[in-house]
């Protein structure tokens, strides 16, 4: 387990179900990464953790924000971060969403279509925008690859259609796929934004910055047959600083390298204390099996959990027999369980209903995906320990 003492000493002291966030742990996590990309500007995805106390956290060490909408900007001012810190990226917005964003105060926008240049440049003109260039996703468990994101071709005359609105054509930025395995992913980002930064030059656009996006991955997750993911740490952050010095000789402009990490800074960092409800024994339409049944599930704190599994810790029940089971959510739905055409997990075989589990890096994209009590199951309520001041 990757999480500290504290988070488990608050794991076995609980007595709900209740999700935890470490906020020493996140403030190491973002230190560690600024280690390893030194200079580079934190941009939070607040997506994977819209949670004010890790935000505040994560703002009081220097980070920034990656906000999707003006919720989430108004969100990201309560930190008290300054307004240049924040940018708007995501690239689907309406006239009304720009025009809010920009009455708040926010003057950078990504955006990826001359539609949406267009918007920016009526509703917030003047405004500085980066243009995302697509990527293929390979490599990582979610891709992101068709909705979002433009051609090299398209990226120049979405930017030139910018400057000709007068906005400031800033940048670019890309994604190469949450939880992504690959440093070739970002080899092969950075070759594409090293080549296109020379293109605008060309054509009298000097950029100043450039995002590297998302896609670090989480290191305590399991894939969905339960083996560890075991990411290419060490690799990815080289190919990184190699890809970020290379830009930064072969462009004729200075540039500023910007991330906008949301998993890889709070996934090992929160745990989730739920119980079991049923260890049951039933041959269905397959063979005979166990199906373990947890208090929690995908609808309040295990979104991902078809992808991906979390590990699980039975306190109580160290040693003694384990049988192979399902794990499974509370709800009437049957998405809500790890998969297990891919792998089962080894469960206790005494486990009753009520005993603890603790279930492990489940921070990233828990809370902001749960659902409003799906089937009469309370979302998770939160507690942040630690954290300086
Ligand atoms: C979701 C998202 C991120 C964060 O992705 P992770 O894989 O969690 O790091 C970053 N940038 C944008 C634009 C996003 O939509």
């Amino acid at each position: 387990m990757r999480e500290s003492t504290a988070i488990r000493t608050a794991l076995a002291a609980a007595t709900d179900d209740r999700i935890f966030f470490d906020l020493d742990g996140i403030e190491g996590q973002y230190a560690a990464l600024l280690r390893e990309l030194p200079g580079v500007a934190v941009r939070f995805a607040m997506k994977a953790c819209p949670v004010d106390e890790v935000l505040a956290c994560l703002a009081r060490q220097g980070a920034g924000f990656d906000a999707a909408g003006p919720n989430e900007i108004e969100q990201a001012l309560r930190t008290g971060v300054p307004l240049d810190r924040i940018h708007y990226g995501n690239t689907i917005k309406s006239d009304e969403n720009i025009a809010d964003a920009y009455r708040m105060g926010v003057r950078d926008f990504a955006t990826d279509s001359v539609e949406d240049v267009a918007a920016i440049a009526r509703h917030a003109p003047g405004s500085r925008v980066f243009c995302r260039l697509a990527t293929s996703g390979e490599g990582a468990l979610w891709g992101l690859s068709q909705k979002f994101g433009c051609s090299a071709d398209d990226a120049v005359r979405v930017l030139e259609v910018a400057r000709d609105a007068g906005l400031v054509p800033s940048g670019l930025s890309v994604h190469v796929g949450s939880q992504q395995m690959t440093a070739e992913a970002w080899r092969d980002a950075l070759d594409d934004l090293t080549d296109l930064v020379v293109v605008l030059a060309g054509r009298g656009i000097l950029l100043d910055r450039i995002n590297l996006g998302g896609g670090l991955p989480a290191l305590g997750c399991l894939d969905k047959a339960g083996r560890p993911l075991d990411p290419p740490m060490d690799k990815i952050f080289a190919v990184l600083r190699e890809g970020m010095e290379r830009l930064a000789a072969e462009s004729p402009s200075p540039v500023e390298f910007l991330m906008e990490p949301g998993r890889h800074l709070v996934a090992d960092h929160g745990a989730i204390r739920a119980r079991v409800a049923r260890l049951t024994t039933r041959s269905g339409a397959d063979e005979h099996r166990h199906w373990l049944y947890l208090t929690c599930g995908k609808f309040n704190g295990l979104y991902e959990m078809d992808a991906l599994q979390y590990p699980l810790e039975f306190p109580g029940h160290a040693g003694g027999d384990h049988v192979p089971a399902v794990v499974a959510g509370p709800t009437c739905d049957s998405d809500d369980a790890f998969d297990h055409e891919a792998g089962l997990v080894r469960v206790p075989a005494a486990a009753s209903s009520g005993d603890p589990v603790w279930i492990h890096s489940c921070g990233a994209y828990a809370v902001g995906y749960t659902t409003q009590g799906f089937n009469g199951f309370d979302p998770l309520p939160y507690t942040c320990i630690g954290g300086s001041q």
